[in-house]
């Protein structure tokens, strides 16, 4: 059976994709600094946690946090040596709610963690749905933060106890979220390395279990292509983008989702149609978007 014209016109997108020149604007940059697996999966969690908002705010941000643990010897023998003292260059840290205290609780956590199950893949080990396995991994770097939190004396009770900044980057899929950065991170760990991009790191896990990282991109896109009628970006809508884009490539579905949300990144999509863009655009003949709507003026009231 011919593929039918929305997967033709996916692959073309992936295929008109430069994902080595377009990773410079993405965090995955940092993900690529480091040759030993060991640095980069810890790396690829730091820098998948930030992203969120704005990539030309977050990008600086991650810079500087990647420089002081380079300077410590790399992500993973400044984890291994953590102690609180080696946060003072990123202590003052801040984008939007995450702040260089919490980045430090994270590492010290991760000493705890990683001292005991070797690295952040072991976590993702064990049979069942990505789901469970995610949530148990979250579970564990939480009990771990709480392990180190009370050894600095904080007097926190329970993984809830953390501060808030922390547990939004150790997000837990019990609240329904779709999860996108720990999609995002697993994409990067487990996805083949071939388009450029992705590092393909892992073996714990198969590329067909993977879930679209369902951003505000991505998820508007996916609306435009008929890969979803959900509205919001829920672990169940990550889910049913995922299941369109399988019946496209059953063993690697997320192999689109870095095209598709650098069309949103790159400015190249405008979330609505545009005579000056969209003709440009390899998924212009599948796309539904709508044209823009007025500029609503303000009543003065
Ligand atoms: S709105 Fe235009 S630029 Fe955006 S995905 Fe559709 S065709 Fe492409």
């Amino acid at each position: 059976m011919p593929p039918s014209p929305l997967h033709v016109y996916l692959d073309a997108l992936v295929a008109h994709t430069d994902g080595a020149t377009r990773r410079l604007r993405d965090p995955v940059r940092f993900v690529h600094r480091y040759a030993d697996p060991r640095d980069a999966e810890i790396a690829g969690l730091l820098a998948a946690g930030f992203a969120y908002g704005r990539v030309d705010l977050f990008l600086p941000v991650l810079e500087r946090l990647f420089d002081a643990l380079d300077a410590g010897g790399g992500p993973r023998a400044f984890v291994d040596g953590f102690t609180p003292e080696h946060a003072a260059p990123f202590l003052d840290l801040v984008y939007r709610w995450t702040r260089g205290d919490d980045v430090a609780l994270l590492l010290a956590g991760l000493r705890v963690v990683l001292a005991e199950h070797g690295t952040l893949e072991a976590l993702f080990a064990g049979a069942g749905p990505v789901r469970d396995r995610l949530q148990r991994a979250v579970d564990t770097l939480r009990a771990g933060c709480l392990t180190a939190a009370q050894a600095q004396g904080r007097g926190l009770a329970s993984p809830d106890d953390l501060p808030r900044g922390l547990r939004y980057l150790l997000a837990s899929p019990a609240t329904g979220s779709a999860c996108k950065r720990w999609h995002l991170f697993l994409r990067w760990m487990v996805r083949p390395p071939g388009d450029g991009v992705d590092l393909g790191l892992w073996t714990v896990m198969a590329p067909a279990e993977l879930l679209v990282p369902v951003d505000v991109h991505v998820g508007r896109v996916a609306r435009f292509l008929g890969l979803t009628q959900r509205p919001d970006a829920s672990w169940r809508t990550a889910e049913e983008v995922t299941a369109s884009l399988r019946a496209f490539d059953a063993a690697d579905p997320v192999r689109y989702d870095f095209a598709l949300a650098h069309l949103g990144i790159s400015g190249a999509c405008r979330g609505h149609r545009d005579a000056g863009i969209c003709p440009a655009c390899p998924l212009d003949p599948v796309c539904r978007a709508p044209a823009k709507r007025p500029t609503s003026r303000r009543s003065g009231r």
